[in-house]
């Protein structure tokens, strides 16, 4: 770790504005982290020429007195945006050597802003899953270990990749993407700061899409501050995403008062849930201290329908997907394999360029939508999803933001769980509500667990207002002053 790449995005920022230090200098500096990081498996694709190429061009408009908010900071791009011209694969077979012609929105909004691009993270294969380890290109090891335990741990997922990037000081932040957690859970595995902002604020163009009226794009990065100005840059409305939602993008950064005192943060307790480590119930006390003690009050409240929301998002999303996921069948893109008939190609092109847990997305997608089952599944999941959203917003009527934790537990061992997709499903308890109502939330690293593992706590808040959570989430991360580092940066 050098000291330019363990600067937080506005301690680089300063050191660019001042001059002390070039973009081609900082850039240099992470591409050897990345290099250094290659057994942690983080990126699928590194770009260190074109890096340098952008990192140039970037000092010579700061040089011209053209900066924009990323000018010249490298970042990590989840390998599920399509970036024009290079390598873009969702971390699936099935895309193999597909070079999008075309640049997605978010991507290209952060360009236009002036970033780095390092190269395309790791993730679950379509972005399905909770550890990282769906991905055709191989499972992503977290930088943290237990204390004492040499044994590697996942990332979470299924932004494993951005996670670990960032945690690893391989780059100063990286986009994630978040349908049922992919954002939050991760960056709490990691000890670093996830935003998902809400649905419709980023546009999903260019996007591979997962379950699209879930998919919510959003950044990761080491401090709540850094994640305010990498969403600025990311978020906007954009006329070829029909559900992006032309409102204006608000200062986040300024929103960072640190004034939360009368302020009313919403503790449901349907979130104290069975088998839930009593290490992540202390922490989330702890974190409803902080915000006491910064003047705001905690409030009961009830979302009675949060446990209906894990299995509606196991409806939903596997729908969505299967649709989706129509689109790859051997002609249009990557993958093709040979077959006898159209059928037996489409067949074997899909047996082979899908993975075990696409397959069964895809299987249980096209159950819960097929003739028989629309009403008893999709249609009654549809409904559930409707009251889950009416508990957020009756909620709302009585609180300004709400605090849970991230995920029931630290990271875990890379290999468990998955063989049992229920145990796996259930990391995303907490985050899937809030997805399911489009809401906007933000996990912070709190606290280590009794192993020496980040934990993460998380803050939603109401539709568009990303600036009350990222308000709160900096004073509890102030509270928290959250310093520790992971094993690989002592390694
Ligand atoms: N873990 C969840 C899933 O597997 C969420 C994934 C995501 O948010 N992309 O569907």
């Amino acid at each position: 770790m050098s000291e330019l790449t363990n600067l937080t995005i506005v301690g680089a920022r300063d050191l660019l504005a001042k001059g002390e230090i070039s973009s081609k200098e900082l850039t240099e500096a992470h591409i050897v982290a990345v290099e250094a990081a290659r057994p942690l498996n983080a990126f699928i694709t590194e770009t260190p020429e074109k890096a340098l190429e952008m990192a140039r061009a970037s000092d010579t408009r700061r040089a011209a007195g053209e900066a924009g908010i990323l000018e010249g900071l490298p970042i990590g791009m989840k390998d599920l945006f399509c970036t024009e011209g290079v390598l873009t694969t969702a971390a699936s077979h099935i895309l193999d050597g597909f070079h999008p012609t075309y640049e997605s929105t978010v991507s290209r909004n952060m360009w236009d802003a002036g970033a780095v691009l390092l190269g395309k993270t790791n993730l679950d294969e379509f972005a399905m899953g909770s550890s990282n380890m769906t991905s055709f290109y191989g499972g992503v090891e977290n930088p943290w270990r237990r204390s004492g335990d040499n044994r590697p741990l996942v990332p979470g997922g299924s932004s494993g990749g951005s996670a670990t990037a960032v945690a690893a000081r391989c780059a100063l932040g990286a986009t994630g993407t978040d349908t049922g957690g992919s954002i939050r859970q991760p960056a709490a595995f990691c000890g670093i700061v996830g935003m998902k902002p809400t649905y419709g604020r980023c546009s999903r163009w260019g996007i591979v899409a997962f379950a699209s009226s879930l998919d919510q794009a959003g950044p990761m990065a080491r401090s709540v501050q850094d994640t305010a100005i990498l969403l600025r840059a990311m978020a906007g409305y954009d006329a070829k995403d029909s559900t992006s939602v032309n409102v204006a993008v608000p200062d986040y950064e300024a929103a960072m008062t640190g004034d939360v005192k009368g302020m009313k943060i919403g503790i449901p307790k349907e979130y104290r849930v069975d088998g839930m480590a009593g290490e992540i119930d202390q922490l989330w006390q702890q974190g409803i201290k902080w915000l006491e003690e910064a003047g705001a009050e905690a409030v009961e409240i009830s979302l009675p329908h949060t446990r209906y929301a894990l299995p509606t998002y196991y409806i939903i999303s596997p729908a969505e997907a299967s649709s989706n996921l129509a689109r790859y069948d051997g002609v249009r893109y990557g993958l093709r394999e040979e077959g006898a008939t159209l059928d037996q190609m489409y067949e074997a092109t899909r047996g082979k360029g899908f993975g075990a847990e696409v397959q069964r997305r895809v299987l249980i997608g096209t159950y819960v939508l097929s003739a028989g089952y629309y009403d008893a599944y999709y249609n009654k999941a549809r409904k559930v999803r409707s009251l889950i959203a009416g508990d957020f917003a009756k909620a709302y009527e009585k609180v300004d933001a709400i605090l849970t934790p991230t995920a029931p537990s630290p990271a875990f061992g890379m290999g468990d769980k998955m063989d049992d997709p229920i145990a796996m499903y259930l990391n995303d308890v907490f985050t899937v509500p809030a997805s399911l109502a489009g809401l906007p939330g933000i996990s912070i690293p709190a606290g280590l667990s009794a192993e020496g593992l980040p934990l993460g706590l998380q803050l939603l808040g109401k539709a568009f207002d990303e600036e009350t959570v990222f308000k709160v989430a900096g004073v509890l991360e102030a509270a928290a002053a959250f310093e520790a580092k992971p094993a690989f940066l002592a390694a």
